[in-house]
C-alpha cells in the first residue's frame, strides 16, 4: 500500500492504473478509522481493481463552535486499518495542499442540504460538497463509497454527482454498529463511561420507532414524538432533531406512504451523535 500527501502523486498513480485498464474505487474519510470505514473499503475492494482512501479532516465543513481542533487524528493507525481492509493508496493531504490561501470556489446545493443536520450546521454541506468534488477531481474514481450512517450526506452526494454529471457511481453502504447497537463513529471516543451508556438511547429509540412502523404506525408525528419523548427520558441526552422524511429526497411528510428516512441528532454531554434507519418499503 502506498501513501501520498500531494495531488500530483495521486494523479500520476491513478493515470498509471487507468492505462492498465484498471477500475478505481474511492472511500473519502476524515480518518480515525473504525470498522464502519473498513466496511466501505472492503466493499470497494470487492467491486474495483484498485482502492484509494482519503484521510483528511476538512476544516471547511466544521462550524466555528464545532470540534475541528479536537477531532481525533492518528495517521499511522489509519494506514494499518486501510491496509488490513484492502486499500492500495491513501491520500493524506495537508490543509495547504487542499486549500490555497486565496481559495474562493465552492460547490453548494439548495433543498436537500437545508433540513436535518443542515438546520443546525448551516455551512456543513457546502464544505462537504466542495471537498468531495475536489477529491473526485483528484482521484477520478469509477465508484465512490459512502456510509448510510451519514444518510443526508449520502443523499446529497448522490444528487450532486447526478446534477453535475460527475460520471461517478455513488454506492451507499449499511451502518456498522457496536455489539450493543451504538453506531460506530470516530466521535464515540469523546464519550466517558457514563456518556457511552447514555448514548445507547439513540439506537434504542430508533429500534423502537422502527418496530412501530413495521407494526403499522403511519403517522410521522406519532413516530417523531415517540422518539423525542424517549430521548427526553435520558438525562445526559439533549435532542437536536428527530425527523421522518421521504427517502432519498428528504421532504417533510405527514404520512408514511413510501420509502422514509428516520434520522436523529442528539447531544450526549458535549458530543453530537447521529443515527438513522431507512424503510424502503411500507
Ligand atoms: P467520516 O470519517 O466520519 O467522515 O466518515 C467517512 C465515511 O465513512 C462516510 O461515508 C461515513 O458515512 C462512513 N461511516 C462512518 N461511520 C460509519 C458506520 N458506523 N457505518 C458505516 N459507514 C460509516
Amino acid at each position: 500500500m502506498k501513501t501520498a500527501d500531494n495531488v500530483e502523486q495521486i494523479r500520476d498513480i491513478v493515470r498509471f492504473w487507468r492505462k492498465e485498464g484498471l477500475t478505481i474505487g474511492f472511500v473519502p474519510t476524515m480518518g480515525y478509522l473504525h470498522e464502519g470505514h473498513q466496511s466501505l473499503i472492503r466493499r470497494a475492494a470487492s467491486e474495483n481493481d484498485r482502492i484509494v482512501v482519503s484521510v483528511f479532516v476538512n476544516k471547511m465543513q466544521f462550524g466555528p463552535a464545532e470540534d475541528f481542533a479536537s477531532y481525533p487524528r492518528d495517521f499511522q493507525r489509519d494506514c494499518e486499518k486501510c491496509q488490513e481492509a484492502g486499500a492500495d493508496l491513501v491520500f493524506h493531504p495537508t490543509d495547504e495542499e487542499m486549500y490555497q490561501p486565496d481559495f474562493s470556489s465552492f460547490v453548494d446545493m439548495t433543498g436537500l442540504t437545508e433540513g436535518l443536520c443542515g438546520r443546525s450546521r448551516p455551512i456543513h454541506f457546502r464544505g462537504v460538497c466542495t471537498v468531495v468534488t475536489k477529491l473526485f477531481h483528484i482521484v477520478s474514481p469509477d465508484r465512490a463509497y459512502f456510509g448510510q450512517k451519514d444518510a443526508q450526506q449520502l443523499a446529497v452526494i448522490t444528487r450532486m454527482a447526478r446534477d453535475l454529471n460527475m460520471g461517478i457511481e455513488i454506492v451507499g453502504c449499511p451502518i456498522v454498529r457496536e455489539a450493543d447497537g451504538l453506531a460506530k463513529s470516530s466521535r464515540n471516543t469523546y464519550l466517558n463511561e457514563e456518556e457511552r451508556k447514555a448514548a445507547l438511547i439513540l439506537s434504542r429509540s430508533l429500534t423502537e420507532a422502527r418496530q412501530k412502523i413495521e407494526a403499522g404506525e403511519r403517522s410521522v408525528s406519532v413516530i417523531e414524538t415517540y422518539i423525542k419523548e424517549r430521548i427526553a427520558e435520558e438525562k445526559l441526552a439533549r435532542l437536536d432533531y428527530a425527523s421522518v422524511v421521504s427517502w432519498p429526497d428528504l421532504k417533510e411528510k405527514e404520512v408514511i406512504d413510501g420509502p422514509v428516512l428516520t434520522a436523529i441528532a442528539v447531544y450526549i454531554g458535549k458530543t453530537r451523535l447521529i443515527d438513522n434507519f431507512i424503510i424502503s418499503e411500507v
